[in-house]
C-alpha cells in the first residue's frame, strides 16, 4: 500500500466533493452544494481554499479529478458541461498543477466512478464492469482488465444519449427521447413536478420507470456482456424498491435467446464512488 497523499476532487452537477487520502484511507472529506450563479470560478475558489488549508497540515503528492461532463482525456480538457455552467475547455489539471505544484489527472465522473467501484466497491473482481450514474444526468463507464475503456475520442460509455424513445421529448443534446431525457433526475423532476427520490417511492411509477431504464441497460448488456453492472447516483439509493423490478424488467426484455447474465448492483461507495475512483486514477498522474 502506498502512503502517498492524494487529493481527490468530484465536480458534480449539484455539488462538489473533495477528499484527502492517506494511502488508501480517506483522511478528510468536504462536500458543498454547487452555487449555480457563482459557476466555475466560485467553485474553483472554494476548492482552492480547502486544498490550501489541508496542505498546511499535510503535503499533497498528487491529485485525481472526476468531472461531471465530457472530458477529452488525451488533452485533459473539459469538452463541455451540460449541468454546470462555464467549464468548456477548462484545463482543470493545469489549474491544480499551478495551485499545488503536484501532478494531476482528470476524467469524466462516470469513468472515475467506474474505477472507484471496480477497485474499492461493488465491482471488485468483476471484469468487464459497466458503471452507470443515475442522478441529475446519466453517465456510463466501461472498466475492463484494470483500466477504463474510453474509445477513440473519449466518448466511450456515454450512454446518457442513447435513443430510448425515438418519438420522445427533446433532450439538452438536441436529439429526442435520449436515455437521460427519459430517466435522469433532472427530467423526472421537470416532467412530474416532484424530485426523483419522491417519485421512486411510488410502486406504480417505478413499474413504468423501469421499462425505459431497462431499455438503456439492455443495450449495455447486449453490447458488452458485463460481468456486473453497478449503478450509482442519488436515484440508485432507492435500493430493492428499484432494483427488484428493474432486474425483472431486464429479464423480460432480454429474452432467453441471450445467455448474458443480468447482474445488477447498487454502488457500494454511496456518494464517494468518484472520490475513490479519483484516488485510483491519480496513480496515472504525471
Ligand atoms: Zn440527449
Amino acid at each position: 500500500m502506498s502512503a502517498k497523499q492524494t487529493l481527490a476532487i468530484d465536480v458534480g452537477g449539484t455539488k462538489f466533493s473533495i477528499a484527502l487520502f492517506d494511502g488508501e484511507h480517506m483522511a478528510r472529506r468536504e462536500s458543498r452544494r454547487t452555487d449555480a450563479e457563482g459557476g466555475r470560478d466560485w467553485m474553483l475558489e472554494q476548492i482552492a481554499a480547502i486544498a490550501r488549508a489541508w496542505r498546511q497540515e499535510t503535503p499533497i503528492d498528487r491529485c485525481g479529478i472526476g468531472f461531471g461532463g465530457p472530458v477529452i482525456f488525451k488533452e485533459q480538457r473539459v469538452a463541455l458541461s451540460t449541468h454546470v455552467g462555464g467549464w468548456r475547455d477548462t484545463r482543470l489539471t493545469d489549474w491544480v498543477r499551478d495551485l499545488l505544484g503536484v501532478p494531476a489527472i482528470m476524467d469524466n465522473d462516470a469513468n472515475v466512478g467506474a474505477l472507484g467501484e471496480a477497485r474499492f466497491g461493488a465491482g471488485r473482481g468483476c471484469s468487464p464492469l459497466f458503471y452507470m450514474t443515475l442522478s441529475t444526468g446519466i453517465g456510463g463507464g466501461i472498466y475492463e482488465g484494470g483500466r477504463i475503456w474510453r474509445g477513440a475520442d473519449s466518448y466511450g460509455g456515454e450512454i446518457g444519449h442513447l435513443t430510448i424513445r425515438p418519438d420522445g421529448p427533446l433532450c439538452l443534446c438536441g436529439a429526442y427521447g435520449c436515455f437521460e431525457r427519459m430517466c435522469s433526475g433532472l427530467w423526472l423532476a421537470r416532467d412530474h413536478g416532484k424530485p426523483a427520490e419522491e417519485l421512486i417511492k411510488d410502486p406504480a411509477f417505478v413499474s413504468r420507470y423501469v421499462v425505459d431504464l431497462a431499455l438503456g441497460l439492455k443495450t449495455c448488456i447486449m453490447l458488452l456482456n458485463p460481468a456486473r453492472i453497478v449503478i450509482g447516483g442519488g436515484i440508485s439509493k432507492a435500493g430493492d424498491r428499484l432494483f427488484e423490478p428493474l432486474r425483472a424488467e431486464l429479464r423480460r426484455q432480454i429474452t432467453d435467446w441471450s445467455g448474458a447474465r443480468i447482474d445488477l448492483m447498487p454502488a457500494a461507495l454511496g456518494d464517494d464512488s468518484v472520490l475513490w475512483g479519483a484516488l485510483a486514477l491519480a496513480e496515472e498522474a504525471a
